[in-house]
C-alpha cells in the first residue's frame, strides 16, 4: 500500500465523518511497527468555522433537551461504552501503542466520570432561599456556557478527553474536541458512540488539527471556555491566551513526580510500586513517578531490587496476543529525545544502572522502543533531573533525611503528583500536609484521584484554579444566576425608596 491509499482521519461535524477542506495532513503511525497506519486531517480555518457551526446546532438542540431526556443519553452512552470499550482499547493500542489493558484502564478511569455524570441533576440544581427579606426569594441557576473546547494530549487519548466532556454535556455544553494529531482516532469512535446514545448532532463535534485549530478554538467568539491537557510550555501559552480573550479556562501541564521512600517501608512493595508507575505506559503519564528520593540507608538495597523486577519485563507491541508489560514510546522523535536526557545524566555524572538506549524488539526493528532505564545519583543540577523526561526512566536521588526529601520536591517547577512510603502515619501527615503539590499518595504511587474528587496539581503543573472533574467540572462547565424574586403583594410593597436595597 502507498501512502496515497492510507485513509484519512476525519472530523467529525453534525454527527458524521467530515472531510477537511484544508488538504493539510500528519502521518499516524502505529509506533509498535514505526509504520505509518492512516493520516489525520489537519484543520484550517473553514473546518474551524464549520466545527463552530456544527457545535452551534447541537448546542441549540442539546440545551433545549429536559434534565431526564439529557440523563437519559449519558446512561445510554455508559452502556454502550461499558459493553463495546474492548474495540476502543485496540484503537487506543493501535496509535499510541500502549498495551492493550493498560488502554482498558485508562478507558476505566474515563469511564468513572462518565457515571459521575449521570448523576448530574443534583449538582446542577443550584439553590434556594425563601423569604431573604420579606416577601424576596433568591435562588441560583447553574446554566450551560455554550460551546466549550477540550484540547488533549497524545497520552490518554480517551481517558483525558473523558475528564471534561461528561460533565460538559451533562450540564449541557456542546463540546469541541481537539485531540492530539498523533493518536486521533478514538475521539470519533467516542463521537460515533454518542451518536447512537441518542446525542444531538453537533454537540459532540471532533476538530482534528494541530497549532492552527487550537488557535481557532482560542480566538473564536462562539467558544466559551477552554480546557486543556498536555505539555507546560503549550499549558501556559493556552491559559494566557485563552484568559485574554475573555474565556474560561483550566490548563493542565507537565509534571516531574517524585516518590519518596522513609527507611522504614516495605522495600518491596516500593519496588514493585516504583516499577509500576515508573515503566507502566512507558513513563508516559502524566503520573508517572520518575524520580525515586531515596531517604539513606536504603538506596543499595532499593536498586537492587528494582534492577530484578526489570530485568523481567517483558516489552514488545502492546496489541500481540501475549501481551507484554510494557508497549513503545509515540514516535521515533520521542524516543530520541527521552535518550538525550539519558545522555545528559549521564554527562552531568550520573551512574547507569539499567540502560534502555537502543532496545530493540525481534521483528519490530522500526518499533519506536525504549528500553527501561535506571539510573542512580542523578544530580539535582542537571536537566535529567529538573525537565520532564516522559518515558520510561526512573532516576534515583539519595537523600539523607526526610527534610532534605521533601525541600526538593517543593523546589521543583511542577506539583502533580507525588508519593511518600513508609509505615510512619505521623510522617506521612507531616507529608501530607507540608509538601506542595497538588495530588498525594501515601502508599500509593499514581494517587490519580476518584472521579468525583479533582484532578489537577499545583505550580507548573495546572494554570487556572479549575481542576478536572469532580465538584471542580460543575463549577468550571456551568455559569451561574442569581435571581432575587418578588412577587408583588400590596401589602409588601414598600412605595418609592431610592435608597440601596437592604433587609
Ligand atoms: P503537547 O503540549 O505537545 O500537546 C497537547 C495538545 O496541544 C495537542 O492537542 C497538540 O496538538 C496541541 N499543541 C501542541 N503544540 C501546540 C502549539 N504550539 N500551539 C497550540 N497547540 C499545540 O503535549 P503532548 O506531547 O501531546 O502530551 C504530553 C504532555 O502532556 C506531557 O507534558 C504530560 O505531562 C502532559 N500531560 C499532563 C497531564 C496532567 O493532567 N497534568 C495529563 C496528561 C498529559
Amino acid at each position: 500500500m502507498t501512502d496515497h491509499d492510507l485513509p484519512v482521519i476525519a472530523h467529525w461535524f453534525d454527527g458524521a465523518a467530515a472531510p477537511s477542506a484544508s488538504g493539510r495532513t500528519a502521518p499516524v503511525h502505529n509506533p509498535a511497527t514505526g509504520a505509518v497506519r492512516a493520516h489525520v486531517a489537519l484543520a484550517d480555518q473553514a473546518d474551524i468555522t464549520a466545527a463552530l457551526a456544527s457545535a452551534g446546532r447541537g448546542f441549540a438542540a442539546w440545551s433545549a433537551f429536559s434534565i431526564a431526556k439529557r440523563q437519559s443519553v449519558l446512561f445510554a452512552f455508559r452502556e454502550l461504552l461499558n459493553a463495546r470499550k474492548g474495540e476502543l482499547a485496540r484503537i487506543i493500542t493501535a496509535e499510541h501503542g500502549k498495551v492493550v489493558s493498560d488502554a482498558m484502564g485508562e478507558i476505566a478511569r474515563g469511564q468513572e466520570v462518565v457515571e459521575l455524570a449521570c448523576g448530574f441533576p443534583h449538582l446542577i440544581k443550584g439553590a434556594f432561599s425563601e423569604n431573604a427579606s420579606n416577601g424576596v426569594d433568591v435562588y441560583s441557576l447553574k446554566q450551560p456556557l455554550g460551546i466549550v473546547g477540550i484540547i488533549s494530549p497524545f497520552n490518554f487519548p480517551a481517558m483525558v478527553p473523558m475528564w471534561f466532556f461528561p460533565i460538559a454535556l451533562a450540564a449541557g455544553n456542546a463540546v469541541i474536541v481537539k485531540p492530539s494529531e498523533k493518536d486521533p482516532s478514538a475521539s470519533l469512535w467516542l463521537a460515533q458512540l454518542w451518536k447512537e446514545a441518542g446525542l444531538p448532532d453537533g454537540a459532540f463535534t471532533v476538530l482534528q488539527g494541530d497549532k492552527v485549530a487550537v488557535d481557532g478554538l482560542l480566538h473564536a467568539d462562539e467558544v466559551q471556555s477552554i480546557s486543556f491537557v498536555g505539555s507546560t510550555p503549550i499549558a501556559q501559552y493556552i491559559y494566557e491566551t485563552a484568559s485574554k480573550n475573555g474565556k474560561r479556562v483550566q490548563a493542565l501541564g507537565g509534571a516531574k513526580n517524585h516518590m519518596l521512600v522513609l527507611p522504614d517501608a516495605d522495600l518491596d512493595l516500593v519496588a514493585d510500586q516504583a516499577v509500576n508507575a515508573g515503566f507502566g505506559a512507558a513513563g508516559e503519564r502524566c503520573m508517572a513517578v520518575s524520580v525515586v528520593l531515596a531517604v539513606e540507608p536504603v538506596a543499595d538495597e532499593l536498586i537492587a531490587k528494582v534492577t530484578e523486577r526489570i530485568a523481567k519485563l517483558r516489552i514488545g507491541d502492546g496489541a500481540a496476543d501475549a501481551e507484554p508489560d510494557m508497549g513503545p514510546l509515540i514516535s521515533a522523535a520521542h524516543r530520541d529525545k527521552v535518550s538525550s536526557y539519558v545522555d545528559i545524566a549521564e554527562a552531568d555524572g550520573a551512574r547507569i544502572v539499567v540502560d534502555g538506549r537502543g532496545y530493540t524488539v525481534d521483528g519490530y526493528e522500526d518499533g519506536f522502543f525504549f528500553g527501561p532505564t535506571l539510573l542512580d545519583e542523578v544530580p539535582t543540577s542537571s536537566r535529567a533531573y529538573t525537565e520532564e523526561i516522559f518515558g520510561p526512566v526512573l532516576s534515583v536521588v539519595r537523600v539523607r533525611t526526610y527534610d532534605e526529601g521533601l525541600a526538593l520536591i517543593n523546589s521543583g517547577d511542577f506539583g502533580n503528583g507525588t508519593a511518600i512510603f513508609t509505615n510512619d502515619g505521623g510522617a506521612a501527615r507531616r507529608f501530607q500536609n507540608e509538601v506542595q503539590v497538588g495530588m498525594i499518595g501515601i502508599n500509593v504511587p499514581i494517587p490519580v484521584p476518584v472521579a468525583y474528587h479533582s484532578f489537577g496539581g499545583w505550580k507548573k503543573s495546572l494554570f487556572g484554579d479549575a481542576k478536572a472533574y469532580g465538584v471542580h467540572g460543575f463549577d468550571f462547565f456551568t455559569r451561574e444566576k442569581a435571581v432575587t424574586s418578588r412577587w408583588l403583594d400590596p401589602a409588601a410593597h414598600g412605595g418609592i425608596n431610592l435608597g440601596f436595597p437592604q433587609n
